[in-house]
């Protein structure tokens, strides 16, 4: 279990970490919080896989092909996994973050929760 950027305590599930990319949300067990990752350092733990398998494309054998693209895809899953950390998120973050502003003139308001 991993520790939840709320209440600290281990309340996400490994499986729900190793599914989690940016723009999803996991919802802590024990206080219901909600986390995620942020989009640069899921990117920066995507980079060698991605390197790995876009150096297969130059590559001439097929066992050496699909050695770089196994281990490419391992490296996606288990860096990421491990190392991206966990930030305290919530809905109205995801809709900030990823509205688009160009369609957007004006933000409005956060409405007023109980
Ligand atoms: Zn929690």
């Amino acid at each position: 279990m991993f520790n939840c950027p709320h209440c600290e305590k281990p309340g996400i599930s490994p499986l729900r970490k190793a599914i989690l990319s940016p723009g999803l949300i996991a919802t802590c067990k024990s206080c219901c919080g909600t986390s995620g990752l942020r989009y640069s350092s899921w990117l920066t733990a995507m980079l060698p896989g991605s390197f790995l398998m876009i150096a297969a494309a130059f590559m001439e054998s097929d066992p050496v092909v699909w050695s770089l693209n196994g281990i490419g895809l391992i490296l996606m899953i288990i860096i990421p996994f491990i190392f991206a950390p966990l930030h305290k998120e919530d809905w109205w973050n995801l809709y900030a973050l990823y509205s688009y502003d160009f369609f957007l003139p004006a933000k409005p308001v956060r409405p007023i929760r109980p």
